[in-house]
């Protein structure tokens, strides 16, 4: 078994019946990503549209791609183009708002997640809490034409402090249910995609049904 394949059936073997593993591959080449392929792997994370638009063409057709990289809306075009299963880092109404017309205009409807900011960087993107709860109490989902919101998805602050990431997975936890009790009706708002190679298990402990984990499966990308 090759190490791709051995990490991949490690980490599986851990995750609870109902948990998906986004195994996220940027910066990684083709033949990496072949090789969790031919162990079963379908779903994928890129974070870089350039990277994604070599690397679709390049695998089998089968393959779900996640897009969970900082997608600035110059780049929305490409991105819809190449029909990602789902993206999981929609940081901004702005950008929701571009992907949604970019969405109609292709004639499709995307997948998305919107992406809370609960981490102690600032470096890091998402709304807060508060700009995520009033876009669904204020109903603002209503208007979109060509999106579908499927849930959420956070990083927790880079720390060994196991207690602060702790805390921030369950901060995102709540808030997916305080969502729930403004907008009762928001229909398949079911995914909390949470955690990474170092924290996933705590994430999942927190309720997290989609884990996206790089390094633990491919190795260190070397920056
Ligand atoms: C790179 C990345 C990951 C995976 O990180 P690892 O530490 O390599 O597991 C997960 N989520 C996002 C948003 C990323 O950018």
């Amino acid at each position: 078994m090759s190490s791709i394949a051995a990490a991949l059936a490690a980490i599986q073997a851990t995750l609870p019946s109902g948990v998906s593993l986004v195994a996220v591959s940027k910066f990684h080449p083709v033949e990496a990503l072949a090789e969790a392929y031919a162990a079963g792997q379908r779903l994928f994370g890129e974070s870089r549209v350039q990277e994604l638009a070599v690397k679709v063409p390049a695998l089998p057709a089968d393959i779900s791609w996640h897009f969970i990289g900082h997608l600035q809306t110059n780049k929305v075009r490409q991105l819809i183009g190449l029909r990602p299963a789902l993206i999981e880092s929609v940081d901004s109404e702005r950008l929701l708002r571009a992907i949604d017309a970019e969405s109609e205009r292709a004639g499709i409807v995307s997948r998305v997640l919107m992406q809370v900011h609960v981490a102690q960087e600032e470096t890091k993107f998402g709304m807060t809490p508060d700009e995520m709860l009033g876009f669904f109490a204020d109903r603002r989902f209503e208007s979109l034409k060509a999106t579908h919101i499927c849930g959420m998805m956070a990083m927790a602050s880079n720390t060994d402090d196991e207690a602060r990431v702790r805390a921030d997975f369950e901060s995102v936890a709540r808030l997916r249910s305080r969502i729930l009790d403004v907008a009762p009706d928001l229909r398949g708002f079911d995914i909390l995609s949470m955690g990474m190679s170092h924290d996933y298990p705590l994430a999942v402990a927190a309720g997290a049904n989609l884990v996206r984990v790089g390094s633990a499966i491919f190795g260190d990308r070397g920056y």
